[in-house]
């Protein structure tokens, strides 16, 4: 099998697995006890806080709610912010978490203004600057898309709403970007940010919320008053241990793994880009693959349905998606269709994402396949 559907999510590292073995079976207290052992959990867990603090070089200023899953974390923040301003600003190509959010707000009366993108799927800086007015009291636009890898510049856009009102509250969803290119919260300056653990080689169901001390944030679950009182639950003490071995395992290599993913993105490309063109097929790339996070490439073929791709791939071993699993219910595609393409170029649309692992496998060899198949299955080169 070859899983070319890494944004989705990722196989968890056997160190991670191990720990987490080995904590629910031996370590298995729970931190709010009273006797030793849980104190022992305890100081884990602030570790733990610690070690992602550094890697994003957030200690001291910022602090981390572990939660159940990325999903939550941006709940979390926008149930806590977005309803306490005159306006909000989001990302027209927000993970679904956000929009859907957002959109439950939009119906009860709050003013939210969703910002387009450019043609590359990147925030579109322009309208940006239009729409961000001393109103404004929340920003959420997420660090890399989904869908197409697109980067948004966090830096720019984090800076000119602070010219334009100083109070703002800034959040950036950073789960298809962290581990995978450098953050630094320090030069980001956003005031909330959302990580989550089974999309970097950690377990599923732990996500955290990253925030800055002095920033609000409301819970949204109430009870034992757990994660310094902002997301009540007994913690998942194992698999944040198992995320945070992850972490440090991924981040040690940012650079590194960047650079020969990026490679393999890019003969990937030119291989696709040649071999639809010797057989006439109309290939379309979904971004700036030079320009982009190379572990999300977002292709179609013209006439080549994405769905009926997918699953002839499938019979190959070749996995991949059409666009996000959390979109796979809703038909069209948000993102794409923002950024101006065809209801034909979003039909045929797949998202093949990749792992630093990804990069044993021979591009070429994956390139020859989807174009022999897209081309079985495309309607316009059969006439
Ligand atoms: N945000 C982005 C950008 C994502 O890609 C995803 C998952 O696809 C999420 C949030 C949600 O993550 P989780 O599965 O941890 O809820």
């Amino acid at each position: 099998m070859i899983f070319l559907d890494n944004a989705s999510t990722t196989k968890c590292l056997e160190s991670s697995a191990e720990i987490i073995k080995n904590e629910l079976i031996n370590d298995f207290f729970n931190p709010s006890a009273k006797y030793n052992q849980a104190l022992t959990q305890t100081r884990k867990l602030e570790t733990a806080r610690e070690e992602i603090l550094k890697v994003l070089g957030g200690l001291g200023s910022y602090s981390v709610a572990f939660t159940g899953s990325a999903t939550e974390a941006n709940n979390l923040v926008l149930s806590s912010s977005i309803n306490k301003h005159k306006a909000n600003l989001i990302g027209t190509g927000e993970h679904s978490s956000v929009i859907e959010k957002s959109k439950f707000y939009l119906n009860k009366g709050i003013k939210v203004v969703y910002v387009p993108l450019n043609d590359v799927g990147e925030i579109d800086k322009d309208k940006f600057k239009e729409l961000m007015t001393s109103e404004v009291g929340f920003v959420s636009i997420m660090l890399v898309s989904n869908e197409t890898g697109a980067i948004n510049d966090v830096q720019w856009i984090t800076k000119f709403a602070k010219s334009v009102n100083p109070k703002v509250l800034v959040h950036v969803d950073a789960v298809q970007g962290f581990c995978k290119i450098k953050i630094n919260l320090k030069s980001l300056d956003v005031d909330y940010l959302t990580i989550s653990s089974h999309k970097i080689e950690g377990p599923k169901g732990v996500g955290a919320l990253v925030y800055k001390k002095q920033a609000k944030l409301e819970p949204e679950i109430l009870g034992g008053g757990q994660e310094n009182g902002k997301r009540s639950g007994t913690e998942n003490v194992p698999s944040i241990l198992g995320f945070v071995n992850s972490i440090k395992e991924l981040s040690n290599d940012i650079d590194k793994n960047f650079e020969s993913v990026k490679a393999f993105k890019l003969k990937l490309v030119e291989d696709l880009a040649k071999f639809s063109a010797n057989v006439g097929l109309d290939f379309v790339v979904n971004g700036d693959p030079e320009n982009s996070s190379p572990y999300i490439l977002s292709i179609g073929f013209v006439g080549t349905k994405g769905e009926v791709l997918l699953h002839s791939l499938e019979r190959e071993g070749i996995l991949v998606g059409t666009g996000s699993a959390c979109n796979s219910k809703h038909s069209g595609n948000r993102t794409l269709e923002a950024m101006g393409k065809t209801k034909a170029e979003v039909e045929s649309n797949i998202r093949l994402s990749f792992s630093r692992d990804t990069v044993t496998e021979d591009p070429t060899e994956i390139a020859k396949t989807i174009v022999s198949l897209a081309q079985r299955h495309n309607n316009t080169t059969k006439r």
